[in-house]
Parts: C-alpha cells; structure tokens; sequence
C-alpha cells in the first residue's frame, strides 16, 4: 500500500499540493485527474522520490519513501513520463535495458526480459529493436515507454498522461491492453490523465484534484454520479459535453446557404448581399471558391475577384467530420461559420450556434 499523510509541496511560497493524505491499495489501479496544474505530475514524483515533499510523509507497506535505497526504489517502482520521454540517443533495446542495467543485471538476462516485455507489448523484436525513437509512431513509442517501466518488474507503476497525445484508436487499444496486463500482473498502478472517460475505464478509484487538493477519491461509478460537488459536477460535465462532439457529425448539423457564382453581375451580387452578412463564392460548378463580407460591397463593380477571401482550404469541413474537429477549425481561425464541402462542391454551411445548441438538421 501506497500511503501519503498530510503531504504538501510548496515551491518558493506557493503550495502546489495542499494536505494530501490518501491510500492507495496493493494491486490497485487508482487514477489521478484534474485541470493542468492542479499539482498531478508533482504527486507521482514524490512517489519516486524525484520530488520531495516539504511536509508530511508517504509510505510504501509502511515504511517511508525516504528509508528506501534509491536502487531499490528504482527497482520497485516503475515510471512512464510526460510525453514518453524515450532516450532519443539510445535504441528501443537500450531504452527498455535502462534500469535493469542501472540494477547491474548480466546480459543474459536483460535479453530475456527485452524479449518477454516485446511479446507483452505485442511488438516484433527483429522489427524494432535496433531502432531508434525517432523511427516509431507514437503508439509504438508509447509501448516501448510502458516496456521500459515494467522491464524490472516493479511493484508499482507510475504513468504521467501515458496516452495523451495518441490518436483516439492507439489510445484505446493501449488502454486495453494495460487493463489486460494489469489484471495478468497485479501491479499497483498510479495513472495521471485529465481525460475522464480514460479514468473511468481503467481505474479501480480516482483521485479527483483540483489546485491541489484532494477533492474526491472514490469508485468510478460515484465519481460519475456525484451530485454534490460543484467542482466534480464541472469537471466531468464539461469534458463529456466535448467527448459527446467527437461523435457527432458535421453532415446531420449542415444549414441551407447562400451563395453567388463569380460570373453573376456585381448588381446582382451586391442585391444579395443587401440582406446579407456574407455569401459564399461558386465557380459555374458549384465548386467552393471563398467568400465575400457584406461590408466589400460598396466597391464590388470591377474587381470581384480580388475581393473574395480565398484560402477556403483552411476553412471547409466535409460532411464525416465531427463536431469537435468543426469546432476547432471555428476556433482557430475565428470564425462562427464553416463551409461544409463534399468533393469540392460546396453541400450547405455549419454554425457554432448549432454546434453548441446541438440544433440538428432533421
Ligand atoms: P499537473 O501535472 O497537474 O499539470 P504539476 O504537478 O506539474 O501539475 O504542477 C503543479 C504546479 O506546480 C504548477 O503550478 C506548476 O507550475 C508548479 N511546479 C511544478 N514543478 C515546479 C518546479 N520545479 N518549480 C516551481 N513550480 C513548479
Ligand atoms: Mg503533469
């Protein structure tokens, strides 16, 4: 059991983690979620001892972190970093032998566990061992950061926001397979995300912090239903309301639109654009052009043209694409309207009041 009693950080006068006391059982898979900065990466480090903290203390099966000898600590705990944090300088054998050579492991040895960590992580050995960080896709590294945690068979495992920066499919295959090897394995995991519905699918419990301080540490299914805590009740509602976006699509929300082709008269295009804030630009094909702003209109006659905004690249969605990719496209270049575009032809517009009203189209 992992025990922390009244522990605080403080950095210069500013205490980042705030009287935490908390356990953690043997075996447990228990994971840390708040805002950026509410002191989640700070908590681990103390675990392994690379942070210490300014008051209070924290126990492995009773005895405090500061007794351990660092080796033995390194061999007892595990670490996947912030970012992967692979060794770009060494190859995938180099970066998952670290500790066990640290730990003066013969050769023999470290070849076996290489190969046996390969196999858990699903990973060909002739494919990847001689390679080097830079030539793996993020999943890829990431395995091999998970492999290079577990190589000396730690007790404990941290992992900092292992998944955060994969894909939504690598994530959720390497979420599945650390479920199905910590259920193998029995290792007490601390896992750090800010992502609730990864907290949800593997945590035993989850430490809810916010500035911090520990403001909940309960069963999934509580965390999920808690009523009474306002700050709980935000976290979790807002991160779900832009997990709902990621499965909704731009094609059941695309609005009616008006539009101009660019061999119309300038009289007609400036009629339009009377009753208009902008319109979108066509060729005599119906292909998306760009668009003209409602204030160009005064000297519209000549040069049509060299009025239009044209970069419509950056700006158009197509129909499969889901809210939450629409919505920063909106964002990014700041703007309330997209075009939604199907095969270069433009199909209809999307509007971040109907994004955020979730206003369909039926
Ligand atoms: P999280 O992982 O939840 O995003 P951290 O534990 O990394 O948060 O950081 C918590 C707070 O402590 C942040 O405000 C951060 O700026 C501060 N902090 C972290 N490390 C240091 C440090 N070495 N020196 C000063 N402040 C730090
Ligand atoms: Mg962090």
């Amino acid at each position: 059991m992992i025990k922390f009693e009244n522990v605080s950080k403080a950095y210069d006068e500013s205490k980042v983690v705030k009287n935490l006391s908390f356990n953690i059982n043997k075996g447990e898979f228990c994971v840390l979620i708040g805002p950026s900065g509410c002191g989640k990466s700070t908590i681990l480090k103390m675990i392994n001892r690379l942070v210490e903290p300014t008051e209070g203390t924290i126990t492995i099966e009773g005895k405090n972190v500061r007794d351990f000898k660092p080796e033995i600590l390194r061999r007892r705990i595990g670490y996947v970093i912030q970012n992967i944090g692979l060794f770009p300088h060494l190859s995938v054998k180099e970066n998952i032998s670290v500790v066990p050579k640290l730990l003066k492991w013969d050769k023999n040895r470290i070849d076996e566990r290489v190969s046996e960590l390969m196999q858990l992580m699903g990973m060909q050995e002739s494919l990847f061992l001689n390679k080097h960080p830079s030539e793996l896709s993020g999943g890829q590294a990431q395995r091999i950061g998970v492999a290079r945690a577990l190589a000396a068979d730690p007790d404990i495992v941290l992992m900092d926001e292992p998944f955060g920066a994969l894909d939504p499919i690598t994530k959720s295959g390497l979420q599945n397979e650390i479920l199905r090897l910590q259920r193998k394995v029995q290792k007490t995991v601390v896992f750090v995300t800010h992502d609730i519905d990864e907290a949800v699918k593997l945590a035993d419990r989850i430490a809810v912090m916010n500035e911090g301080r520990l403001v909940a540490y309960d069963r999934p299914e509580s965390i999920l239903n808690n009523k009474e805590n306002e700050f709980i009740k935000k976290f979790v509602g807002f991160d779900r309301a832009l997990k709902k976006l990621t499965r909704m699509y731009v094609e059941d929300f695309i609005k009616p639109y008006q539009s101009v082709k660019i061999s119309d008269s300038s009289e007609f295009i400036k009629r339009k654009l009377e009753s208009e804030i902008f319109v979108w630009v066509l060729d005599d094909n119906g292909n998306l052009k760009g668009w003209l702003n409602n204030d160009d209109s005064t000297d519209l006659a000549e040069h049509i043209e060299s009025l239009i905004v044209k970069n419509i690249e950056n700006f158009q969605v197509s129909p499969d694409c889901s809210l939450k990719d629409a919505l920063s496209v909106m964002m990014s270049e700041n703007v309330v309207t997209l075009p939604v575009v199907d095969n270069g032809r433009l199909i209809g517009e999307i509007r971040l009041s109907d994004i955020v009203g979730n206003e369909k189209n039926s």
